[in-house]
């Protein structure tokens, strides 16, 4: 039997596993090992539950107070006690796994594989390199690996195991004491609306939107409308029009919905290679040599305060 492979989830707000695990799980099964699957936290048991029902052959969790808050450092500690039995080590290329897989790696002294796109065999992966230019096959010798997984690439991993799925504790004794780190503030984005990352329509807008007020009288209507979730250009977030966790692109959020409403986004290369992956993209700007109506699949130009309220409107009475 192969050495088996980690996951390690990622918990909502609301103490759930984010859809996003069921992703990370389609690239483990590439691998064809076993998969084991890491939950971090405090007060887990409901979660629990619904891990249990996971395709997966081993449930580990680590439930203690001082690992309430995911934190890099608390999650480093957790993961680095049990990642010798792994052959791989897996998660998503998420704001969390950008901040505990690299520091892992490091502690290890071994190479990290970011943002997969690909599998093509337990060495050899895809990612994205230039901003999502180019593709690059990497090899890589290292006897554990530790990658992270862009999401929108791989196809979710559905259902439940045949076999019962079993579970270990792991207690304080398991890992060496919890950095002196602690949360002094811990916030929680606005859920109202769906998560960027697995929305299936995108409203983003960018620096022609204005103002943080207009941003969100004129874009907030829209995605209600469509149902959809908000995404912002990094000029749009530089300029305090949308918070932080909005910005799609090369050094934000990689989206793949079904439609993408680009307004007042000029349509940089980095602001681009956030929707390479989404399958419909609708274009607003007053300059019709834009280059985001290069990408767009449906271009209007005009001035976005004109057309975004008609937009609404005609969605919200057809
Ligand atoms: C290393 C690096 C990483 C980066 N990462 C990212 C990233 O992850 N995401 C990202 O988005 N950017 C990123 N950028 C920044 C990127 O290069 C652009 O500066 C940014 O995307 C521009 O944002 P924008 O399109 O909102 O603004 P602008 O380029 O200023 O475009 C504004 C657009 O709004 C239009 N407009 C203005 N008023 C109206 C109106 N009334 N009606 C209709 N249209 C109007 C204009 O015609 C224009 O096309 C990165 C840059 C670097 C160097």
């Amino acid at each position: 039997m192969s050495t088996p492979v980690l996951v390690v989830a990622e918990l909502t707000s609301d103490g759930l596993l984010k859809p996003a695990l069921r992703s990370v799980l389609g690239a483990a099964a590439a691998l064809n090992a076993e998969i084991h699957v890491l939950l971090i936290g405090h007060q887990l048991e409901t979660v629990i539950d619904e891990a249990l029902r996971l395709p997966i052959t081993r449930l580990l969790v680590a439930d203690h107070p001082s690992l309430a808050v995911p934190l890099a450092e608390t999650t480093t500690t957790v993961v680095r006690a049990i990642s010798q039995r792994y052959s791989h080590i897996l998660t998503a290329a998420s704001a969390q796994g950008k901040g505990w897989l690299p520091r892992l790696a490091a502690l290890e002294d071994v190479a990290m594989i970011s943002d997969i796109v690909a599998i093509e065999s337990p060495d050899t992966f895809v990612r994205p390199i230039y901003a999502g230019s180019l593709w690059a096959t990497v090899r890589c010798l290292e006897p554990r690996k530790f990658v992270s997984v862009r999401v929108t690439a791989f196809s979710p991993l559905n259902g439940a195991s045949s076999e019962p799925v079993s579970r270990e504790n792991l207690s304080l004794d398991d890992w060496p004491a919890v950095p002196v780190i602690r949360s002094a503030v811990h916030e929680h984005p606005d859920e109202g609306r769906p998560a960027l990352e697995n929305a299936r329509t995108v409203v983003s807008g960018g620096r022609g939107l204005g103002s943080a007020e207009q941003f969100e009288a004129l874009l907030g209507p829209l995605a209600d409308a469509l149902h959809g979730a908000l995404g912002a250009s990094r000029a749009a977030v530089d300029l305090g029009y949308a918070p932080n966790d909005l910005q799609v692109g090369q050094t934000g959020k990689v989206v793949a919905p079904d439609l993408y409403i680009a307004v007042g986004i000029s349509g940089a290369i980095q602001h681009l290679a956030g929707i390479q992956a989404a399958k419909v993209i609708v274009a607003i700007n007053k300059d019709p040599d834009a280059p985001i109506f290069g990408v767009a699949d449906y271009g209007l130009v005009g001035d976005l305060h004109e057309i975004v309220p008609q937009l609404t409107a005609s969605l919200k009475n057809p």
